[in-house]
């Protein structure tokens, strides 16, 4: 099966902004009600009403992210011999990224970095919370490397075990070759009860890819925000808690913390990238001096 390299999203934003309509700020009803027969209702609006770009995003993200693909990507990719970059040459590079999104309205990658991580600082977080909030996207360097859009953003899932309905267009598994194996799509899989998520293969994008180029250097907490934001099956659908331990049911709490200030920043004015640098060169070289390997 050759996975094709469509590109059905007008730009990566448009997954991100897909996901608020599914997750409404400050928990407006939509998708946390906690009534099935209503969530089902809401779900099925959802779907009616998202866009066929996103549709079609998905579709190809849960027919290819396999098993098999993601083993293969992480083969390739963690051994970290593409480029030596300091994080904030990465971040320029990351910005580089053209897509069609509408540079009037939408923010440019680095300014999305920015405004999260700017967002969390004025909360007065941490300074590794501030940081993890400027690197989390800077695995979307995978686009650049030519990685189609589903094998860079979307919400992430665990492969190698069943694949749960409370996924966002879970019928889209029906073309995933794991769901006609046994044992990939028993609801262990090829994992222990419990075994913890260190254990599980999530499915391949830009959050296991930016863990990996700093998971040596920064406080575990941070470690978890970076690898997990987008697992959204199990920080806002509560599902897979079969496959974690307490260890991660615990640090699930600071992935939490911050998947608002990445959901809900973007509206927010755009920060002044220059002014702030001296800022962030200074965290950076805190936590993360130097070239690092991508
Ligand atoms: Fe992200
Ligand atoms: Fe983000």
């Amino acid at each position: 099966m050759t996975a094709p390299n469509a590109q059905p999203l007008q730009s990566l934003d448009e997954w991100e902004d897909d996901l608020k309509t599914r997750y409404p700020e400050a928990d407006k009803p939509a998708f946390l009600a906690t009534d099935p027969e209503k969530k089902k209702e809401e779900f099925r609006n959802y779907a009616k009403n998202a866009r066929p770009s996103v549709r079609e995003f998905y579709r190809l993200n849960h027919t290819y992210q396999s098993y098999d693909f993601v083993k293969a990507k992480k083969a390739d990719y963690l051994k970290l011999n593409r480029r030596q970059m300091t994080v904030w040459e990465a971040a320029e590079y990351l910005n580089n990224l053209v897509d069609d999104s509408d540079p009037d309205t939408d923010l440019s990658q680095l300014e999305h970095l920015l405004q999260t991580a700017e967002h969390i600082r004025q909360d007065g977080q941490p300074r590794w919370f501030i940081l993890a909030g400027f690197i989390h996207d800077l695995g979307k360097i995978l686009c650049l490397y030519g990685e189609p859009q589903w094998a860079v953003v979307g919400d992430t899932f665990p492969v190698g075990c069943a694949f749960s309905d409370k996924i966002v267009f879970s019928e889209f598994f029906s073309a995933n070759p794991d769901i006609n194996d046994p044992k990939l799509s028993s609801r262990l899989g090829v994992y222990e009860e419990g075994a913890g998520l260190g254990q599980v293969d999530l499915s391949w994008g830009h959050d296991e890819y930016i863990y990996h180029v700093v998971k040596d250097r920064m406080p575990e907490q941070a470690l978890y925000m970076l690898r997990y934001h987008s697992f959204y099956p199990a920080h806002r659908e509560l599902e897979y808690n079969y496959l974690m331990n307490d260890h991660d049911r615990e640090m699930f709490k600071w992935v939490n913390a911050f998947n608002p200030y990445d959901l809900y920043t973007k509206n927010h004015a755009k920060p002044d990238a220059q002014k702030l640098r001296p800022f962030y060169e200074d965290l950076i070289s805190e936590y993360l001096p130097g070239k690092l390997s991508w």
